[in-house]
């Protein structure tokens, strides 16, 4: 089964596996933007006489008499404006005396002033929330509006976790000094979960071909399968060399970034037609993090069936002048902070390298540098890449 139906609220961090359609018309009556006196534009100038009271939410509402020439008739903000009557005019802009109100002088009103039309929001039948959309707060509130208390959505993709090394250990058990924690597998669990997908976290495989093969195989029940670690050029680097002898076809081998310069990405036929994907993203922490934010997180998008529409670069002003040697763009560990004049100023956070992550957790963004950035201005407008 490729979809499940699920509660409105649970929908979120998941992807519409339908449309949600407006059930009827949006609003389903004109209605008033204001609290205030509804009558003819036309009429604004001289005094209106009060014909009565409009309530939101007052059976009689609906069925108010038609407004005529001379009248006005109190009205509260999403009430309907009754027949006859073609703007809002807002209480603070009237004068009452008695049974007559008065728009005070000089104000001038239009036809639809303070009137939303029936249907102008959203027709009946309008897709109000296409099919791929991962629903937020605006979207559950649009799809509650629509009536809809469950929704069908897609199945997460299952996303496999094999980390790689001889130095690795798992956290239950005693590191010794020549040892070094798994925490890719928990970065990249995390990362796979926010991105929508289920992660399974398989052990470590050992820096031994006929070990990475067998995980590999283990790792291809899941949908996409990520390996870090034995990507570089080292001597016991055997995840490319396993996976060549898998048959796999390689999409890229290496990108000219820094870090995870040696990040790959290809896929296995599994029979005609299917395949299954995989990246070798490097060891390093900091460069799995980014190789994961840049590269796996489009393919879980498309894998959980999302429109690719995830906001992954803003702008920010650069707080000091950095200089960093050219080749390679780089996307360095950043603190984002919001400054006067609705503006986002992010600064480095001084780090030993891509296998820092005690320094990238005072990180909250990577700061992208191009390739031919080799200084830039404190002040400038640079790149900035939410993970
Ligand atoms: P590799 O890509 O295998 O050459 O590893 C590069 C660096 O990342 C080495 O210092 C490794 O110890 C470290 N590393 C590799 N895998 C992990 C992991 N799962 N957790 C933490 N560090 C790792
Ligand atoms: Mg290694």
């Amino acid at each position: 089964e490729c979809t499940e139906n699920v509660a409105l609220l649970e929908s979120q961090g998941r992807v519409l596996a339908e449309a949600v359609v407006a059930d009827r018309d949006q609003p389903p009556f004109r209605r008033a933007t204001r609290d205030g006196f509804a009558c003819r534009a036309a009429d604004v100038g001289g005094p209106l006489r009060i014909v009565g009271q409009i309530r939101a939410g007052d059976p009689a509402s609906l069925n108010f008499p038609l407004l005529r020439g001379g009248e006005a008739v109190e009205i509260m903000t999403g009430a309907p404006v009754p027949d006859g009557a073609d703007c809002v005019v807002m209480v603070e802009h009237v004068i009452l005396d008695g049974g007559e109100v008065t728009v005070e002088p000089g104000r001038k009103m239009r036809a639809g002033d303070n009137i939303v039309p029936a249907g102008a929001e959203a027709l009946k039948g309008t897709v109000v929330l296409p099919v791929g959309t991962r629903p937020s707060a605006n979207h559950l509130g649009a799809a509650a509006a629509c009536g809809y208390s469950q929704v069908e959505v897609y199945r997460r993709p299952r996303v496999a976790v094999l980390a790689t090394g001889d130095e690795l250990v798992e956290l239950d058990a005693p590191v010794l000094p020549f040892q070094i924690r798994n925490s890719n597998s928990y970065s990249l669990a995390a990362q796979v979960a926010a991105a929508g997908g289920e992660p399974a976290r398989l052990p470590v495989a050992r820096d031994d071909p006929s070990a990475i093969e067998a995980a590999i195989r283990d790792a291809m029940a899941c949908d996409l399968v990520l390996l870090s670690g034995g990507v570089s050029a080292g001597r016991y680097d055997f995840v490319e060399t396993v996976l060549l002898s898998m048959g796999a076809e390689f999409l890229f081998t290496g990108v000219l970034m820094q870090p995870g310069r040696p990040v790959v990405f290809g896929r296995i036929r599994v029979c005609a037609g299917e395949y299954k994907y995989f990246f070798g993203l490097p060891g390093n922490p900091v460069s799995t993090l980014v190789t994961f934010a840049l590269f796996v997180r489009p393919v879980i998008d498309a894998l959980s069936g999302a429109l690719p529409d995830s906001l992954r670069f803003v702008t920010a002003r650069l707080a000091e002048a950095i200089n960093v040697k050219p080749g390679l763009t780089r996307f360095l560990p950043a603190h984002m902070a919001n400054g006067p004049n609705f503006q986002a100023w992010v600064n480095l956070i001084p780090w030993q390298g891509s296998g820092d992550l005690a320094s990238t957790a005072r990180a909250n963004c990577y700061l992208v540098v191009p390739p031919d950035g080799t200084h830039l201005e404190a002040g400038e407008a640079v790149a900035v890449l939410l993970d």
